[in-house]
């Protein structure tokens, strides 16, 4: 079974707040913070506290986890001033493993949005 906490992980560090971040949200299960480099008007992060490396290791266990984060991400994109969709919106994504360009393995899903054109995307 997978350790709760990597102390080699960034991500892990930003949760225990050993590494400053912009937080967006906190409960007991999720974690929220804004991207340090921005590739949207609004950019921020919501990620598990436990240590799940990726998608790819995410089990039946995970679902009800997962499902919050997926629900939490439209609240969050209007406090973080996303416009109302659909003329606003928001683009969520997950990237995966190396081809999936992938560089922080602790499972995160960006949250990106604003008025366009984006600075990548
Ligand atoms: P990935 O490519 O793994 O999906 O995305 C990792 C994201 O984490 C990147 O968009 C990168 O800008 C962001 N990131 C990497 N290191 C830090 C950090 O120390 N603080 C914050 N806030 N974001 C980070
Ligand atoms: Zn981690």
């Amino acid at each position: 079974t997978l350790a709760r906490h990597d102390p080699d992980c960034i991500f892990c560090k930003i949760i225990a707040g050993q590494i400053p971040s912009k937080k967006v949200y906190e409960d007991e299960e999720l974690f929220a913070f804004h991207d340090i480099h921005p590739a949207a008007p609004v950019h921020f992060m919501i990620v598990p506290k436990a240590h799940i490396p990726s998608l790819a290791q995410a089990t039946e266990a995970d679902g009800a986890l997962l499902g919050r984060i997926m629900l939490l991400a439209p609240k969050l994109a209007l406090e973080q001033g996303c416009n109302p969709y659909p003329e606003g919106g928001f683009r969520v994504m997950v990237n995966t493993g190396a081809e999936g360009g992938q560089e922080v393995h602790h499972l995160h899903v960006h949250v990106m949005g604003g008025k366009r054109p984006w600075s990548r995307g």
